[in-house]
């Protein structure tokens, strides 16, 4: 009887994996023909800003006819959709933002190139003191980069998505978006924009929470029985606001244990997606809303969206993701004019992203000592730096235009330095 039952159940299991290979690639194909479309429609709309560019006699014209030139001698080779994704404990890229309305009117100019999967280039404009202009190309090597063309969801696929079985794994992952104001830090970790309003079904947070409920319910996970609990706050100098409590005041505690506590953070059990997002959008509009503090806005603070797997009926925590959307990394002499508390926030932030880098670097290195204790969001994050099972990403946002390319270049850098053998390897080369 068995024997006869036997060749129905493999085939029925055949037949789920070719419908489910069938879904992926429809997704891949949607994927690529919107890709296709953004192409199209950039190119068009630079073409068009050329010729304005050109009647109008405006100045920048030969930059981006050099760059022009430099680019038709590039062969294009960008991340595919079918591109395998690699097994990192640190992943480090880069996201190209395309150029936007305000851009285009401005006559902005694309100073970036992708030429492949995990390639960089920013053709910096310079003039030399006879008032030549020439271009100075200068090349970065990442995990991977993608272009203006790709979707969140691309995004997620090389980043966040593969840290998900990490906590299943009973790790800690965190996945960081760095970048200039404007560059697309909360687009890609809170949702695409349509106009004012956010979808965050299409931000990292929620894609997140999709793919832990797809895991917890697997057949490998399910005996762990484990239950899912999300946060979201955010950290404003050295203070630690709730996101889910009207952005009530909250204090951070380390007990004897040296394990990091943070006292009446709101933690919900969700036992959906629609549960989460629901959390994530009251989130958001906390964020983007009222003032805690005198002259604050939310590019002054990073947020923290969290999601804790706990076994089912005790406090003990199986693992952690964490997804920040990082204050902005303007520079101090950008802000006009430089009030003392502008420069205070500043100085504030700078801290602590070196902090966050020398973390990431000593978690590479495996050394002993980590330096979280050197800002809030490294001493939240303290467990995320140690061990074997931490997993950690970073993605570094990029504004296009030739007006960010100082900015740019910073952010290249900082994610360049992020991880450590990157740095060594061109060392030795
Ligand atoms: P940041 O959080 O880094 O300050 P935002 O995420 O708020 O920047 O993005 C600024 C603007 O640019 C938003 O209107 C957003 O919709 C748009 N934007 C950012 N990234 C992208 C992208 N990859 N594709 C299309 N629009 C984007
Ligand atoms: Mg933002």
């Amino acid at each position: 009887l068995q024997q006869q039952h036997k060749p129905e159940l493999i085939s029925k299991q055949r037949g789920a994996g070719q419908g489910q290979r069938r879904n992926v690639l429809k997704v891949i194909e949607r994927m690529k023909k919107n890709r296709e479309q953004q192409r199209q429609l950039q190119a068009k709309l630079k073409e068009k800003e050329l010729q304005i560019m050109m009647r109008q006699g405006n100045p920048n014209w030969e930059f981006l006819n050099m760059i022009n030139q430099y680019r038709s001698r590039i062969v294009f080779r960008p991340l595919q959709e079918s591109d395998p994704v690699e097994d990192h404990q640190i992943t480090v890229c880069i996201r190209k933002r395309p150029l936007n309305k305000s851009e285009f009117a401005r006559q902005e100019v694309d100073v970036i190139s992708v030429p492949s999967k995990d390639e960089i280039i920013v053709h910096q404009p310079k003039v030399k003191m006879d008032l030549e202009k020439f271009l100075e190309n200068k090349r970065f090597k990442f995990d991977y980069v993608f272009d203006e063309t790709c979707c969140n969801e691309l995004v997620y696929k090389y980043t966040a998505k593969p840290l998900v079985q990490t906590i299943f794994e009973g790790g800690m992952a965190t996945c960081f978006a760095y970048g200039q104001t404007g560059s697309g830090k909360t687009h890609t970790m809170g949702g695409d924009f349509r106009g004012k309003t956010q979808d965050c079904k299409k931000g990292i947070y929620a894609m997140v929470a999709e793919d832990v409920f797809k895991f917890l319910k697997s057949r490998k996970y399910k005996k762990l029985n484990l239950a899912v609990f999300a946060s979201f706050f955010e950290i404003y100098d050295n203070d630690i606001f709730d996101l889910l409590a009207n952005k009530a005041k909250v204090h951070i505690l380390e007990d004897g244990d040296h394990q990091v506590n943070i006292v009446g953070l709101t933690e919900k059990v969700v036992d959906s997606v629609d549960e989460v997002i629901e959390l994530i959008d009251r989130g958001n509009t906390a964020r983007a809303s009222g003032n805690t503090s005198a002259n604050r806005n939310s590019s002054r603070s990073h947020a923290v969206f969290q999601v804790v797997l706990r076994t089912t009926g005790t406090d003990r925590i199986h693992g952690t993701f964490s997804l920040i959307d990082l204050a902005d990394n303007a520079r101090a002499v950008d802000m006009n004019p430089p009030n003392r508390q502008t420069k205070m926030e500043g100085a504030a932030i700078n801290t602590s992203l070196i902090v966050l880098k020398e973390c990431i670097r000593a978690l590479e290195r495996k050394d002993a000592h980590i330096p979280f204790g050197g800002s809030k969001i490294t001493l939240v994050l303290r467990d995320s730096f140690i061990g074997e099972k931490c997993k950690t990403c970073m993605i570094g946002t990029i504004s296009p235009g030739m007006a960010s390319c100082e900015d740019s270049l910073n952010t290249l850098r900082y994610v360049d330095r992020v991880k450590e053998h990157r740095a060594t390897y061109k060392q030795r080369t």
